[in-house]
């Protein structure tokens, strides 16, 4: 069946093609109906159903393939490397939902898990599906403040936490980031259990709270701890990420529907069978790396390979050598992890035998034409652009060599993948656009199995977010897009204040919350702006309850500014330049002109400005622009 066919199925037929996707996981219990849609935009799929992410993930694979390498975890920052076949790697999750257990956390619980990439994180998660525990994993880049709007919203009965990260040789202490999310948390975990690497000796117990996980392991291991048998729409897991409000969403996936779009999205996008390797770069902590470093090539009966560490350490040959000691087979990663090789010596990319190489996938943020174009003459390999987003799950839009290898378009990701009924439709009349015409990419509902299922909490903000911007009941994905003649998909950024660091999404509303902490600080804008090599970068303006004249104590209050932010929110938001002005440009109903100050800021036109209540605060901008940033 080729490209056209499988997709058209997948839309016209949806209840046939995914009963069919779905015979490709285990069910305890069959599913009574396919998908249920009474209440739009909310559905269930595969209603009745019972099934459980890790059994399907693990002990389903123990009888064929038991001895064969499951999870490969290598670290350059410690330089250690883990090989766990599948039954090495089933004893240790089973000892982790032991310790869960032994803690008292069941079915239902959220769990936080703040982990680097590190094998225990992906036995942590496991153990959490096994027990029907709903995980909730924090990116470890995020410091302590992000980490607190996380647990008050998940109200975990367990964190679970690493010693230490590290990156580049530096030790980055997780445990005092700990300390401080569960002095500011409203309502802060019971428990937090220590995974203790011994990067950073010594950390403070606090008694009653802290726990040590080897400790428990020690005392609980070789419990059997049985599968929990969820119904299909049951909460898997939480992932929190940023929209327009300083409030992160908990985009909470269902077990069933995850499991049969994970199924299918192996096989069908990334190419890749039980046995073969697959090797994402992402963190732990992001969509991707829940999808393709724990549950997709698990619950395929693949090899995922698990890296901690730079690009470029030891050398940059670093994600090449893995992919040839492992004969790697399909390699997921970032258009920034890339751009980072591109300054390296590009002799790295032919050092190592990559015969079992196939395709490099990359995602998370635009993949510009020259980076595209680079990798694949360096690596002779098939390159494919997907567009996803966390709250997908899963590519939107993607090549699928596993159905039909159709032609790379660089600057596209391609087509739909099955089950999203994509539409470009233009912002004001909510008609389609024609070929070639930018609008709002939109997604019409019942969203396909894997896709979340709501906010956790919140429904009436699922709702708000993502069904409330045109009159037809649509999922907008809040970015712009263009289709060509060919049914080529173009993304041409965010319609809302979310920006795009290095692939990692960062909302703008946090970074001003957070600039706007500073004591001095009376009011801030934060914007995108491009960036060479990490895409977009976030820049601030912001006023001064009292104006500072000289140019020493601007720059000291516009430093302390960034590190008030990377402090709260962490590294990865760290404002680039902040720029310091006598006002901000705004309408005159006060809403800031942040689309005015990006295309100041990087010298183009600032587009409609009929709105705007004093063009004094433009010019200001431009003077400020001129005389360079107070920090950074
Ligand atoms: P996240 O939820 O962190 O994965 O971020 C999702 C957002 O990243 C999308 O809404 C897009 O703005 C952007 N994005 C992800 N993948 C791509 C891609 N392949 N091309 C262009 N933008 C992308």
């Amino acid at each position: 069946m080729g490209y056209e066919e499988f997709h058209r199925r997948s839309i016209e037929d949806p209840e046939g093609f995914w009963a069919e996707q779905a015979q490709a996981i285990h069910w305890h219990r069959p599913f009574d109906r396919v998908l249920e849609y009474a209440d739009p935009p909310f559905r269930k799929w595969f209603v009745g159903g019972r099934t459980n992410l890790c059994f399907n993930a693990v002990d389903r694979h123990l009888d064929a393939r038991g001895d064969q390498l499951a999870l490969v975890a290598i670290s350059t920052e410690t330089g250690t490397t883990r090989e766990l076949t599948y039954r090495q790697l089933h004893r240790e999750v089973v000892d982790f939902a032991a310790v869960l257990v032994a803690l008292g956390v069941g079915r239902g619980d959220r769990v936080v898990i703040y982990m680097p990439n590190m094998a225990e994180a992906v036995f942590a998660m496991l153990a959490c599906a096994r027990i029907g525990a709903v995980h909730s994993v924090v990116f470890g880049g995020f410091a302590a403040h992000n980490l607190a709007l996380r647990i008050d919203d998940a109200r975990p009965a367990l964190l679970i936490a690493a010693d230490a990260g590290s990156r580049g040789g530096k030790v980055i202490p997780y445990k005092p980031l700990v300390d401080a999310a569960c002095a500011e948390a409203k309502v802060p975990p019971p428990k937090v259990l220590i995974v203790d690497r011994g990067l950073a000796p010594g950390w403070p117990r606090v008694d009653g709270r802290d726990v040590d996980y080897a400790t428990l392991r020690a005392a609980h291991a070789g419990t059997d701890v049985p599968v929990e048998w969820l119904e299909s729409n049951e909460p898997s897991y939480l992932l929190y990420t940023s929209g327009t409000t300083g409030r992160p969403k908990g985009v909470q996936r269902d077990v069933g529907g995850y499991a049969v779009a994970m199924a299918l999205s192996m096989w069908a996008i990334y190419d890749v069978c039980p046995g073969q390797a697959m090797f994402s770069t992402s963190d732990v902590g992001w969509a991707v790396g829940h999808s393709y470093n724990v549950y997709g090539p698990l619950i395929a009966g693949a090899t995922s390979i698990l890296y901690e560490g730079l690009p470029t350490a030891p050398d940059a040959g670093i994600w090449w050598k893995i992919c040839a000691d492992y004969g790697v087979r399909t390699m997921f990663s970032s258009p920034t992890g890339i751009r980072v090789l591109k300054k390296q010596d590009p002799a790295f990319l032919r050092k190592y035998d990559l015969s079992a190489l196939r395709y490099l996938f990359l995602a998370g943020e635009p993949l510009d034409e020259p980076t595209a174009q680079w990798i694949d003459a360096g690596l002779g390999k098939t390159v494919i652009d997907n567009y996803w987003q966390t709250e997908t799950g899963w590519p939107v839009l993607t090549l699928m060599p596993g159905v039909e290898m159709k032609p790379v378009k660089f600057g596209s990701p391609g087509l739909p993948s099955p089950g999203y009924d994509l539409r470009v439709i233009d912002e004001a009349t909510g008609e389609a656009a024609a070929p070639g015409r930018k609008g709002v990419l939109v997604i019409r509902p019942p969203l396909p199995p894997g896709c979340m299922t709501t906010v956790w909490n919140d429904d009436q903000r699922f709702l708000s977010s993502y069904f409330s911007h045109f009159d037809e009941l649509l999922y907008s994905s809040l970015d712009w897009a263009i289709r060509d003649e060919d049914g080529y998909t173009f993304i041409l950024g965010r319609t809302d204040d979310v920006i795009n660091v290095a692939g990692h999404r960062l909302g703008t509303r946090e970074i001003e919350e957070s600039v706007s902490g500073h004591p001095a600080v009376a009011e801030a804008a934060v914007i995108g702006v491009a960036d060479e090599l990490k895409g977009q970068v976030p820049i601030v303006f912001a006023t001064l309850k009292q104006a500072a004249s000289d140019a020493e104590r601007r720059h000291q209050t516009a430093g302390e500014m960034m590190r008030t932010v990377a402090d709260q929110l962490g590294a990865v938001a760290r404002p680039a330049r902040v720029y310091l002005v006598d006002a901000l440009p705004k309408t005159r109903s006060g809403k800031l002109l942040r689309r005015s100050l990006q295309a100041l800021a990087e010298a183009r036109d600032p587009g409609d400005l009929s709105t705007l209540d004093d063009p004094n605060a433009l010019e200001e901008v431009r003077r400020v622009l001129a005389r360079g940033a107070d920090a950074g």
